[in-house]
């Protein structure tokens, strides 16, 4: 095997391990009967059990891509013994990298984009609408990129910044699944501090 077709062959593998366990959570909820409750990318998303389960569904495939890779890491591993070697090298490296990069949360690594807590935040600030800890009389939260902010009286109700919620992207299709695979669904926008005004006209 020459130099070329073996660099090929690994290239091959690489990618195809790459793309592989990504797919679910860049194409999966971006048609638009996923996406029905919500405005269109970037508008603020407005608090509601349709959001909750949203968070809840992109955590699902953050964390199934973890399992899909698990086929070209163990294709990857009998194509270097018995197969072809460059393009099971390729399969096993770059889904070996995805694994440990998943892994590293639970040794003190960054924490997904999306998590049981995130989810349970929403959904105790969504409560407080009815609360008597409400911020206004017609409190209606909604979740912009640096935090959520009740829409009527414009005060900040929470930190978290928006991660990527699955919506079609308003980047275009190309642009938009490269941000995602950069940045891996995590928020692009990072939060600085507590007197940031509210950005209405804010783009990702
Ligand atoms: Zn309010």
């Amino acid at each position: 095997m020459s130099l070329l077709s073996s660099s090929l062959y690994f290239f091959a593998g690489f990618s195809i391990a790459f793309i592989f366990p990504r797919i679910s959570g860049v194409f999966v909820t971006r048609g638009k009967g996923f996406n029905l409750n919500f405005p269109p990318h970037p508008e603020p998303i407005p608090l509601s059990p349709h959001l909750t389960q949203r968070v809840l569904h992109m955590r699902m495939f953050y964390w199934l891509g973890l399992i899909v890779s698990l086929v070209p890491f163990g294709f990857g591993f009998l194509s270097v013994k018995w197969g072809n070697v460059p393009f099971g090298f390729g399969l096993w490296l770059s889904s070996g990298w995805f694994i440990l990069s998943r892994l590293q949360t639970f040794i003190g690594g960054p924490k997904p984009p999306w998590t049981l807590d995130m989810a349970q935040r929403l959904q105790i600030i969504s409560n407080q609408r009815e609360s008597n800890s409400r911020c206004c009389q017609f409190s209606s939260p909604e979740w912009l990129l640096s935090g959520i902010y009740c829409s009527v009286c414009k005060k900040k109700l929470d930190d978290m910044s928006r991660p990527d919620l699955g919506r079609k992207r308003s980047d275009g299709f190309f642009m938009g699944i490269l941000r995602l695979i950069a940045s891996d669904g995590n928020p692009i926008f990072v939060s600085e501090g507590k007197n940031f005004e509210v950005e209405y006209n804010e783009s990702e």
